[in-house]
């Protein structure tokens, strides 16, 4: 199944160029809608009846306006270099490996038609197109082989990066920074996520063109490695590292991301908000050649 959020918080399962609005099936979650509140009742068995098998009123997708399928995952957690072509291009002595995992700020999330809003004007902003894992259940310590059990399913995912000093946490949490969607695919329909082909355009230009299959940590193993440091929740999204081909966005760039079985999402840029970043908060106190104020 393809499911979408639309209209707010409805929920729809797609067939064809069509959504089905399935949202009556469906309790939303309090914080994170209704797909969020259907992957919470599968994980606790308590769903009344299948997705597959519910009906609605239908509607054309092309005439429907999709949101941000999951606006509150609980956890964001992502791969820091996860495929060697990335970690070549960066000049980087580790991967996932050493590096371990990290939190993105479970407020950057936008949706498909958003738009990423850059914080400063004069910092480079790459974006980095990623396979994006969505949990299916709570999950310690699982072990690789059954990993892929708490795998409720598939979405496209930008990790949107500021190029500076601070640590991954804050250049990757601005909000706005993790664009998903445009729907989240279930893992029945992909067998294998290692068969995937990722491609992501910046404007009319190809930037990044992988096959899944060079990650570094693959998706059991990632899955079971975030699941020996922290519980996995359902609902959680895990960003599996970008290939190589990451570089700068500016104000006006749309950024498409296209991932084979699972989707095409597009977002734009824009930098309207933004400020100097020797005028960011705590600037003055980064010492002689710091900020603005010295
Ligand atoms: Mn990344």
């Amino acid at each position: 199944m393809r499911l979408a959020r639309f209209d707010g918080d409805r929920l729809g399962r797609l067939d064809g160029d069509q959504v089905v609005d399935v949202s009556d099936a469906v309790i939303p979650h309090p914080d994170g809608g209704r797909l969020h509140g259907w992957i919470t009742s599968v994980a606790a068995g308590t769903t009344p009846s299948s997705l597959a098998a519910a009906d609605g009123p239908r509607r054309r997708l092309a005439d429907t306006q999709l949101t941000c399928p999951l606006p509150a995952p609980p956890k964001i957690i992502a791969a820091p270099v996860n495929y060697l072509d990335h970690k070549q291009e960066m000049r980087v002595e580790h991967t996932v490996a050493n590096l371990g995992i990290f939190l993105k700020a479970r407020t950057s999330v936008i949706g498909p038609g958003d738009t990423v809003m850059l914080p400063y004007t004069d910092q480079r902003f790459d974006q980095e197109g990623e396979l994006g894992v969505v949990i299916g259940r709570r999950a310690r310590n699982v072990p690789v082989e059954s990993a892929m059990d708490a795998v409720f399913g598939y979405t496209c995912l930008l990790d949107m990066s500021l190029r500076s000093t601070e640590d991954r946490s804050t250049r990757k949490s601005f909000d706005t920074f993790t664009p998903i969607g445009p729907w989240v695919v279930t893992a029945d329909e992909i067998p294998d996520p290692a068969a995937l082909g990722l491609r992501c355009w910046v404007n009319q230009t190809l930037r990044q063109d992988c096959s899944v299959a060079d990650l570094v940590f693959d998706v059991p193993t990632l899955v079971a490695y975030a699941s020996s440091v922290m519980t996995l929740e359902p609902g959680d999204v895990l960003a599996t590292g970008t290939p190589q081909g990451v570089g700068p966005v500016a104000d006006g760039d749309h950024i498409t991301l296209e991932i084979d079985r699972v989707g095409r999402l597009d977002v734009a840029v824009s930098s309207r908000d933004a400020i100097p970043y020797a005028a960011r908060v705590g600037a003055a106190s980064t010492g002689p050649r710091g900020g603005s104020n010295g």
